[in-house]
């Protein structure tokens, strides 16, 4: 007699709660990055079976430990490293990575210029807050020039990075800005990147309550506003979005996303690795390819 096999049952917001409680202080940003990543999960209907969520060090990067799906936490900075080797080892798995801005643009600086470039299939989301938390507060790459903080007690003295430009330049090919307090456009801008064949990278405004007291929910809501009300803005036109991006400094686009498929005008699509000739949007290997090059190099 056949068994009969019971249809799978909706993915609901249950299945995704963390087996731990978040310790982030009350009121971070971060829970409202933690309950957009939960709910744009459901929304796709994607089981945390087939969901790997990768941090580095940092408040942010304590998320795998708050969400039910594989998980790791790894080293400082190295999230996107392991992450790509996840990408490359199971090309079925939803592969997010989270952290913060010391965390990605500092000690990471470097990975995050190099996943770009691969065009690596994940989706990287930063909640960015302007400042090390974890550590209680010290400057970070995106601190604004004057702010003033542990490290830095009479004012930053150093220009920030521009995270966007930054990702323009570099060759994401999904780029976008959210904010935590704006749930129902952040879940949108994470399935987007989700769904997204390729590098995605979205840049959370994501309030540290704590120890930034210059760029509170009250700093950036107006200008989340002022961006909305921005009708001139042609976020398809990529030459106009990095200078805008540019000249904007820390007004950049909030609640926008750039996306791209015209990947190979930009990059030559050469093959990534020695293995075959692999499209640059797609760094999936093949598995026989695979098996080749790893022959090749015992
Ligand atoms: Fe969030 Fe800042 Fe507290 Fe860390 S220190 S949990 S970033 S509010």
């Amino acid at each position: 007699m056949a068994t009969e096999v019971a249809p799978p049952r909706p993915v609901a917001m249950a299945d995704l709660k963390g087996r731990v409680d978040p310790d982030w202080c009350p009121g971070c940003g971060d829970f409202g990055v933690l309950a957009a990543v939960q709910k744009a999960l459901v929304e796709l209907q994607i089981p945390n079976h087939e969901v790997i969520t990768i941090s580095g060090i940092g408040c942010s990067s304590n998320f795998p430990g708050f969400i039910e799906t594989y998980g790791m936490h790894t080293l400082h900075g190295r999230s996107l490293a392991v992450a790509t080797g996840m990408q490359l080892a199971n090309h079925e798995m939803t592969v997010l990575v989270t952290g913060g801005d010391g965390d990605g643009f500092g000690i990471g600086g470097n990975h995050f210029t190099h996943t770009m470039r691969r065009n690596v299939n994940l989706t990287y989301i930063v909640m960015d807050n302007q400042i090390y938390g974890l550590t209680t507060g010290q400057t970070s790459p995106t601190s604004r020039i004057g702010m003033k903080t542990k490290s830095m007690p009479f004012g930053n003295i150093e220009a920030p990075i521009n995270p966007i430009s930054l990702a323009l330049a570099g060759g994401a090919t999904f780029i976008a800005r959210g904010f935590s307090a704006d749930q129902k456009h952040l879940t949108e801008l994470i399935k987007r990147g989700i769904r997204h064949q390729g590098f995605s990278f979205i840049d959370v405004f994501s309030p540290c309550v704590t120890y930034n007291h210059d760029n509170t929910f009250q700093w950036f809501r107006p200008r989340v506003k002022k961006l909305e009300d921005d009708a001139a803005y042609d976020p398809t036109n990529w030459l106009a979005a990095m200078e805008k991006s540019v000249l904007w400094g820390d007004e950049i686009p909030i609640g926008r996303f750039f996306e791209r498929n015209d990947v190979s005008s930009l990059h030559a699509a050469e093959p990534v690795l020695k293995a075959g000739p692999l499209a640059h949007q797609d760094l999936r290997i093949p598995e026989d390819a695979a098996k080749s090059f790893v022959d090749e190099l015992m």
